[in-house]
């Protein structure tokens, strides 16, 4: 593809202060990016069609503030006729033998290898974060289709001889349901909606995804490649647009199932609507994610970790720490270290690999971190690293924002009860563990949740008290590979059913009982 320059690798990866040479903008990627996608397509019933619908947004790179590409506000109808497309491959696809099913995954698996490079440098440049991070998302995508290509042995049901009584058989079987949507967030342009498809897909039902408004260009990428993988048409579908989109998969009776990701109040809308319909429904909300920091963690080793993981993708990961729970006395040492670790973050262009954290994704983000850094300082937190006004320089229409450390805050704040989504670490002073659990179940959100310490029994207790659905244990970012569930609890996930694992292959079946008797 014209785009495919070859990544600039740095000499060294010492930290610096933030960045005072010229960032490479890398800006002769952007109108090629441009003129591939100057207004991305739809991909229906095997075809990539132009979407006839007036309303679109720009797409912005968000480390130049320059306009990349337009995204079309699909139409209901467009939505509606993407849903008949999967409808109607829906009864030969899912009579295809599973081992034939996973025949386009295992080529679509090969293709977006090939293609790993080129996939994190559009996804950089749509979202912002820096390549590196975007390069480990697409290995994600891969664990995912990785896993949704050994469903087969999974999808076999059970049988019991005599199971009802003498001479009666008991079986289960797994079915497909039919046609199943994806409705997804910003926040990982090409992994998430992987987490989902191709395991549906796999167990026999057809699809239709809708990406994020906001960066539309990877998923647009990624169909072309799909499209190169030989999938029967109108098994796998896509369409672009906003909630009007949504709003149709979420209310035609063709559609049995919805998964989705984003925010808490979108996902409680979303959750409630799709059940209204008779719908199967995962919903994964917003997160606000506690570490708890132990007098006996191991600090060298610890606070690398807590950086990567609340400054990793500048704050913008479900999973992200987000409030550091410092016990005891050793608290002072471990904030020091911290802001320390802070401070010498590389903020730049995502393009550059020599760049430790990119922009936040959007202005209106921007904005909102903005209000909420304000919010922190209005309410009595102590601000030890104001991130505000940070310059990069080529990046000046960006959205950066440096990282930002808050001490000495409480509960009732709103950095703390609310989600801030960006690269700001609250820090809350504990006497003991007791407390740290207290304060992180005092959380209406349970995502993930960390402790650092090097004492089992502090581990153990932390593990089985705290209400989080994805727990670490000296690691800050607790991502569940592709065959175990994505955790979630309280306001960040609406169902019962969780995304990957056994779970997900329980969400895209129907489980069907058949006792047998021979007369
Ligand atoms: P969002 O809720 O604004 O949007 C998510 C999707 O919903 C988008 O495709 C959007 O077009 C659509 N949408 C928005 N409003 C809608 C409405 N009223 N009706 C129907 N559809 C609507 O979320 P976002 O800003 O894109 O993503 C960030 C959020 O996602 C954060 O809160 C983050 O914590 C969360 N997130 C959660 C997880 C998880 O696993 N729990 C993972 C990634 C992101």
């Amino acid at each position: 593809m014209p785009w495919r320059a070859s990544a600039a690798r740095s000499s060294g990866s010492e930290p610096a202060d933030v960045q005072e040479d010229t960032v490479s903008q890398s800006s002769h990627l952007l109108p090629e990016v441009q003129a591939h996608y100057g207004r991305v397509r739809n991909y229906v019933d095997g075809d990539f069609q132009e979407s006839r619908s007036p309303r679109s947004l720009p797409v912005v790179n968000p480390a130049t503030g320059g306009e990349i590409a337009t995204v079309p506000l699909s139409t209901r109808g467009e939505t509606a006729e993407a849903i008949a497309a999967a409808q109607a491959a829906f009864p030969e696809w899912r009579e295809t033998p599973p081992n034939l099913r996973v025949q386009p995954l295992f080529r679509l698996k090969a293709l977006i290898e090939k293609h790993y490079e080129e996939l994190a440098r559009i996804v950089t440049q749509e979202h912002g974060k820096v390549i590196d991070e975007a390069r480990g998302s697409v290995r994600r995508l891969v664990d995912n289709l990785d896993f949704a290509c050994g469903i087969p042995s999974l999808l076999m049901g059970e049988y019991l001889e005599d199971g009802a009584a003498p001479g009666i058989d008991e079986e289960s079987i797994r079915q497909p349901l039919g046609v199943f949507a994806g409705i997804v967030p910003f926040n990982f342009p090409a992994m998430v909606p992987f987490w989902f498809w191709p395991n549906a897909v796999a167990c026999g039902n057809t699809y239709v995804v809708k990406p994020s408004e906001q960066v539309p260009i990877t998923q647009s990428r990624i169909f072309e490649i799909i499209d190169e993988a030989g999938f029967p048409p109108g098994v796998i579908n896509m369409v672009h647009g906003d909630r009007e989109v949504a709003e149709v998969l979420l209310e035609d009776p063709r559609v049995k199932g919805i998964s989705f990701v984003g925010s808490t109040p979108v996902s409680r809308i979303i959750y409630e609507t799709a059940a209204r319909h008779g719908k199967r429904v995962q919903c994964q909300g917003g997160a606000k994610n506690f570490l708890t920091v132990m007098p006996d963690a191991n600090l060298a080793a610890v606070v690398p970790n807590i950086i990567s993981s609340c400054y990793g993708n500048s704050g913008q990961r479900c999973l992200a720490g987000a409030v550091l729970l410092l016990v005891g006395d050793a608290g002072d040492e471990v904030a020091r270290q911290v802001v320390e670790g802070a401070r010498r973050l590389r903020v730049g262009n995502g393009l550059d690999e020599t760049s430790q954290m990119g922009p936040v994704a959007a202005k209106r983000h921007h904005e909102r971190i903005l209000g909420m850094i304000d919010a922190g300082v209005r309410e009595g937190a102590e601000l030890v690293l104001d991130g505000r006004g940070v310059r990069v320089p080529g990046g000046e229409a960006g959205f950066f924002i440096g990282p930002t450390v808050f001490d000495r805050c409480t509960p009732e704040m709103t950095i703390i009860r609310e989600e801030i989504f960006g690269p700001v670490i609250s820090m809350i002073r504990v006497r003991d563990l007791d407390e740290a659990i207290a304060v992180a179940n005092g959380s209406r959100f349970g995502n993930a949740s960390s402790i650092y310490t090097t004492s089992g029994k502090s581990a153990r207790e932390y593990k089985v008290r705290v209400q989080g659905g994805n727990i670490g244990i000296n690691i800050g970012v607790p991502a569940p590979m592709a065959y175990f569930n994505f955790g979630g609890m309280k306001e960040s996930f609406f169902g019962d059913l969780h995304a990957q694992g056994r779970d997900g292959i329980n969400f895209f079946t129907e489980r069907k009982v058949v006792i047998t008797r021979w007369v």
